[in-house]
């Protein structure tokens, strides 16, 4: 049986006093209102990881997730925080890939590769995200697009490796901009991503991938979206930011 999860995204945003805030509200409602098998996942800003962790530590459905990891072990790399120091923190999921990060930081496959490597080693799981641009989609070539940024990321990952792997499918015409993929949008490219899956690790591994979907989701759109047989739970941005909205998300699932 996959794993249902949907996982809040905080971005560049909140305070110290205002990231203790969301996350205490997000655990008292998840407690009060969430019922079910569904993994509820908050990744705040690095300097908040520690002590939205130790909030959330009682919750058996919270866990935490870091934005993003170096490649690299240790050394001389300022500014780069490393997966074992995420691990000494509790981390248990590492968003890698996001459109936000290949974008402005030119993260490529071949580094993003190597985050999933270092993520795993030290116990953690990938949210390896994929999606294409709008000119990709309005040329047709969108299943094209994913599928290599899959193939370049992924295929070299063992398969005990890969089980690891949680993928979340973002258009990136979708991110911030308040425009959804349609349901079946995104269930024919969540359906071509297992499948892609299947070919490159072994098929009941790919049967057993969470595949999430991100880009302007909410609580008005959330239930339709996963209701598709592929898509097994939502990387939220801008709805994470406000517990009502997020456990709305959530109680969607
Ligand atoms: C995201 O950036 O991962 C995301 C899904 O953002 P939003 O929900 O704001 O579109």
């Amino acid at each position: 049986m996959r794993k249902k999860i949907v996982a809040g995204n905080w971005k560049l945003n909140k305070t110290a006093e205002e990231a203790l805030s969301l996350v205490s509200e997000i655990d008292n409602m998840v407690k009060d209102e969430v019922s079910g098998d569904v993994s509820v996942v908050v990744a705040p800003p690095f300097p908040f990881l520690q002590s939205v962790g130790k909030l959330t530590q009682g919750n058996d459905k919270m866990h935490l997730a870091a934005q993003n990891v170096s490649e690299h072990e240790s050394g001389a790399y300022t500014g780069e925080v490393s997966a074992a120091m995420l691990k000494s923190v509790g981390v248990e999921y590492v968003i890698i890939g996001h459109s936000e990060r290949r974008l402005y930081h030119h993260e490529d496959a071949q580094t993003l590769y190597q985050k999933m490597k270092a993520t795993i080693a030290h116990g953690m799981k990938p949210i390896f995200c994929c999606g294409e641009p709008l000119e990709e989609r309005d040329a047709d070539r969108h299943f094209e697009y994913v599928g290599k940024q899959l193939h370049d990321s992924l295929s070299y990952l063992s398969n005990e490796e890969f089980d690891q792997v949680v993928v979340a499918y973002e258009p990136i015409w979708a991110i911030g901009t308040g425009r959804t993929a349609s349901s079946q949008q995104a269930q024919e490219m969540h359906e071509y991503i297992r499948e892609q899956l299947s070919r490159m690790f072994d098929a009941e591994a790919a049967y057993n991938t969470s595949i999430l979907y991100g880009g302007s989701c909410n609580p008005g759109n959330a239930k339709e979206l996963f209701s598709q047989a592929d898509v097994d739970g939502g990387l939220i941005g801008g709805a994470s930011l406000k517990s009502r909205d997020f456990t709305d998300v959530i109680k969607s699932i």
